[in-house]
């Protein structure tokens, strides 16, 4: 490695203001040591940003960063765990200044908040790439999965779905909002906020979860495969903020059901990605009890459906009316 790489690392990466005792080596050796407390489990999760895929070059760094370290948290999140440690391995077309400047603050305001170290990386040159791992810990036995839905859970998901969805399409120009909405859907799409809070408090009553980062139909499906079940969604239950209502009430009607116009269709809310929402199943008798403990949150849960025995995903209003939606979720290898 070259000097200009140590100081580049010296300067953006090992300055972090928040640090931990149970880091007992972080940046500068070949490798990071830390303390695993004897009853609690290690959980690891890694993202990649690829610039041209999940951004474009004209997003902020700041925003860049702050995303790439978001995404991650939202994994640990899923899993009902307590965020850690990052590593951070970035692949940069050339060391600007600038660009590590900005990123690096995004990087370090999200981790500093859930009080996480960044203890390492990887620096290289190619084009713009940043991959982080973090590493959660959480009690033995009660990390959340996917593999454990059961028939006559109920199904909801936190804070509100087709926000991030529409902040793509607004910052694409394919849709015109007003500010507020513009800048409201804009913010939850770059800036979106990790349930972690949520997740743990998940570990005692979910049966089930997953984030919401491909589509809530694609994403739920995930559980029903992995637990070998099925369930109904009411689609007019689920949670939409006054953007999305908007968006979707100034569709034309005929939108509604036609697979082209992706932009006014129920595909914003069933299928479009990167809300970062919690979907997690609970026992329906733990039903109140949910309600009681995410009641201290200011994000809200919405009971959006439940799971069946029958083995698809059934999309209904609550007239009993069927919704069928044009497509399922993203997929980096799909047609
Ligand atoms: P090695 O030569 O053993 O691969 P490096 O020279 O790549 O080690 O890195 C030196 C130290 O700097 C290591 O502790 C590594 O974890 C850390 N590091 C390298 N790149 C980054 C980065 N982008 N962010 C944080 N730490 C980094
Ligand atoms: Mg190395």
């Amino acid at each position: 490695m070259s000097v200009s790489e140590f100081s580049l690392i010296e300067k953006y990466f090992s300055q972090q203001r928040y640090s931990r005792d149970d880091v007992l080596s972080g940046i500068g050796d070949d490798g990071a040591i830390t303390h695993v407390p004897e009853n609690m489990r290690l959980i690891t999760t890694v993202d990649s940003l690829v610039e041209g895929c999940h951004f474009t070059s004209d997003t902020s760094p700041y925003d860049v960063g702050f995303k790439a370290v978001a995404v991650n948290l939202s994994d640990i999140a899923a899993m009902g765990g307590e965020p850690c440690w990052a590593t951070l391995a970035l692949t940069l077309p050339q060391a600007d200044t600038k660009w590590l400047s900005e990123f690096s603050k995004g990087l370090f305001t999200l981790l500093n908040k859930y009080r996480v170290q960044l203890i390492g990386g990887d620096t290289t040159r190619g084009p713009l790439t940043i991959t982080i791992q973090i590493n959660g810990l959480v009690p033995e036995g009660k990390a959340l999965a996917r593999h454990s839905a059961r028939p006559g859970d109920l199904i909801y998901v936190t804070g509100s779905l087709g926000d991030a969805g529409l902040g793509l399409l607004v910052s694409e120009g394919k849709r015109h909002l007003g500010q507020q909405h513009a800048d409201y859907v804009s913010e939850k799409f770059l800036r979106h906020v990790p349930r972690i809070e949520q997740g743990i408090v998940l570990r005692d009553i979910a049966t089930a979860a997953i984030d919401v980062s491909d589509g809530l139909l694609s994403d739920l499906g995930h559980i029903l495969d992995a637990s070998q079940v099925g369930a109904k969604i009411i689609v007019d239950h689920l949670p939409l903020s006054d953007a999305v209502t908007h968006a979707l009430t100034h569709a034309p009607t005929h939108a509604l059901k036609t697979e082209t116009v992706e932009t006014n269709s129920w595909d914003l809310v069933l299928s479009s990605g990167e809300d970062y929402e919690l979907c997690f199943t609970v026992p329906a008798n733990k039903r109140s009890k949910l309600e009681e403990v995410m009641a201290q949150f200011t994000c809200p849960v919405t009971c959006i459906g439940e799971i069946q025995i029958e083995r698809e995903l059934q999309c209904v209003l609550s007239t009993g009316e069927k919704v069928q939606p044009a497509r399922s979720g993203y997929d980096h290898f799909g047609s």
